[in-house]
């Protein structure tokens, strides 16, 4: 039988060669996404943790791979945060049952009940629960055209408040603000929700964490370059759409992630290397540590999305 570390070894020369690694990913794999708390623990489910990050600052860690088993529950990260008249809550989160849970969580901390909540962007994930979120007289906040790409797909619940479709926008808790900016790359319209004094960004889908991106709407110039402008600031946490809190080695992994598949796409479109063969090629460094993939194709997904961005044939 395998030590555990020689089979890590093993499954990273695996990893590195086979596009479709999730499939045959081992269970430790899964097992290991998003299991580090990087700050003390106030709560604690199957499917996520909240992690006291500030004060009246908390992550919203979800662990849908946690136990080998889906808990899809909340499915994305977001936060809380809590102001002197206010409290806001960062994403809707993927299910009713998943955002009530969080809401539950936020009034036991804080004694109080959102009055706003600001939604990343259009994925179902960060948005499909936000009526258990028990919103009743509270402001959902989104870009206009966040909510114009929730319309088209199955959402019903759209939120009315609008963050500026560029710069800043401020929301004021009360001695405590949120500062939502608008920014592009995983899809037409993200934002992130900075707490400037405390050092906190929620950085929405932009950044995941030992998770390989979902390309599927993204903009990819965007993303790197949206990334490389937000990451890396000293004594700044932040908390990614996916994934544990990230560190800086683990910022230096998904930075690198996102350039080494921006010069692979742009050197494969150049040579006039169809997509199947660009993906069938494509390795991630071993260098870069492991990333799980949701699904089989995320690479397929990356690639396709610079070569349409690129005007490459696919
Ligand atoms: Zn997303």
């Amino acid at each position: 039988m395998l030590t555990e570390n020689s089979s890590r070894r093993h499954f990273m020369r695996i990893a590195s060669g086979c596009a479709g690694y999730l499939a045959t990913a081992p269970l430790w794999v899964r097992q290991s996404f998003a299991i580090r708390p990087q700050a003390t623990v106030v709560a604690e489910t199957p499917f996520a943790r909240i992690e006291a990050l500030a004060d009246g600052v908390w992550g919203v860690i979800s662990t849908p791979l946690r136990d080998g088993e889906r808990q899809f529950a909340t499915t994305s990260n977001g936060g809380i945060v809590q102001g002197r008249d206010g409290l806001l809550i960062v994403e809707g989160f993927m299910s009713d049952e998943g955002s009530a849970w969080v809401a539950e969580q936020a009034f036991a901390l804080t004694g109080m009940r959102p009055t706003h909540v600001v939604l990343t962007h259009f994925h179902g994930d960060h948005c499909r629960g936000i009526a258990g979120l028990g919103l009743d007289g509270a402001a959902s906040h989104a870009t206009a055209r966040t909510r114009e790409l929730m319309a088209e797909g199955e959402e019903t619940i759209l939120p009315e408040g609008e963050i500026a479709a560029n710069g800043d926008t401020t929301i004021d808790l009360g001695g405590t603000q949120a500062t939502v900016t608008a920014r592009m790359g995983h899809t037409p319209s993200d934002v992130t929700v900075e707490i400037r004094d405390r050092n906190i960004v929620f950085c929405g889908d932009l950044v995941w964490n030992e998770m390989f991106p979902n390309f599927t709407h993204s903009i990819p110039s965007h993303m790197v370059r949206a990334c490389e402008q937000l990451l890396r600031r000293d004594g700044v946490t932040y908390v990614p759409g996916h994934g544990d809190v990230a560190d800086m080695a683990a910022q230096d992994n998904y930075l690198g992630l996102l350039q080494d598949l921006e010069r692979a796409a742009q050197r494969d479109a150049a040579a006039g290397v169809d997509l199947a063969a660009a993906v069938a090629a494509y390795e991630v460094p071993a260098s870069l540590g492991t990333f799980v993939q949701f699904g089989a194709d995320y690479v397929e997904r990356a690639f396709r999305a610079w070569y349409r961005e690129l005007g490459a044939a696919v």
